[in-house]
């Protein structure tokens, strides 16, 4: 270390210039925004498009199932949780002969990695947006094809990748806290 160094360094510590600078980032902090949210009560993370959450099954515009139960899905799960039973119907309730009896997903055991959406030929499967999928037992972890063709709460359409504000929705059952997609705002996470 030479002459100069010693020289620097004895006026830094003078003119208490690391000190100045750990207190420069404290007080940035303290007049920026919060960024914490007020989750679940208050706010919710509606999440981007492409992000990879419950399963839905989708139906076309006339209001038929897309899935015509060819069990491309379920051979393509690496862990194999999705059970696809066919049957057959001529009633008009999907686009084919050939609907699913039973389709039904393990929750518990499924990565979200999203290979049966990419397997689907018929774009009926996707991965939707919906996050909060904890439960208290096991039973709640198995999804049937009824609730999967029930409309999503978060419309394909919305990019996402905003805060909504949240409110109370009564159903038969209970009271949850959902997002109130008329209110919501941009927020850097
Ligand atoms: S997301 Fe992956 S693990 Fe989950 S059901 Fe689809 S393929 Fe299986
Ligand atoms: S969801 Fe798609 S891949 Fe799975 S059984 Fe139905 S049509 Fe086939």
């Amino acid at each position: 270390m030479g002459v100069g160094d010693l020289i620097n360094r004895f006026i830094e510590k003078a003119l208490f210039t690391d000190f100045v600078k750990g207190l420069t980032v404290t007080l940035k902090y303290n007049v920026s925004r919060s960024i914490t949210m007020q989750y679940p009560d208050k706010e919710k993370w509606i999440p981007y498009r492409r992000w990879r959450g419950l399963h839905t099954l989708n139906r076309d515009e006339k209001g038929r199932e897309l899935c015509v139960a060819c069990e491309l899905c379920s051979k393509s799960c690496p862990t194999g949780c999705i059970t696809v039973i066919p049957m057959e119907d001529d009633t008009g309730r999907g686009i084919s002969d050939r609907v699913a009896r039973v389709w039904k997903i393990d929750l518990v055991r499924c990565l979200f990695c999203g290979l049966c959406e990419d397997a689907c030929p018929t774009r009926a499967l996707r991965l939707g947006r919906e996050y909060e999928l904890s439960c208290t037992d096991l039973s709640c972890s198995v999804r049937q094809r009824e609730e999967l063709l029930q409309p999503q709460s978060i419309p394909e359409t919305l990019e996402g990748g905003v805060v909504a504000a949240a409110k109370f929705v009564r159903t038969p059952e209970s009271i949850r806290v959902a997002a109130d997609l008329g209110k919501t705002k941009k927020r850097r996470l």
